[in-house]
């Protein structure tokens, strides 16, 4: 088990700062929202760092995920 970083769309409010950040993880879809399209585009650190710690609204999260 690994872990991966996911947006909740329903808070994020679009500000741009994970996708400006880590462009290779995060990008803003058709809506505005943040989307993780590659979470293992970056360390964990760095996403811990550059995204999940300064999202305006905390809505970056960490969830398992398997290889299955
Ligand atoms: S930093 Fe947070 S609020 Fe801003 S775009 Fe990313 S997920 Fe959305």
């Amino acid at each position: 088990m690994t872990k991966e970083a996911f947006v909740d769309q329903n808070m994020c409010i679009g500000c741009g700062i994970c996708a400006d950040n880590l462009p290779d993880v995060f990008h803003l879809n058709t809506q505005g929202k943040a989307e993780c399209f590659d979470p293992h585009g970056a360390t964990e650190e760095e996403i811990q760092l550059q995204a999940i710690s300064v999202c305006p609204v905390t809505c970056i999260f960490w969830r398992e995920s398997c290889a299955c």
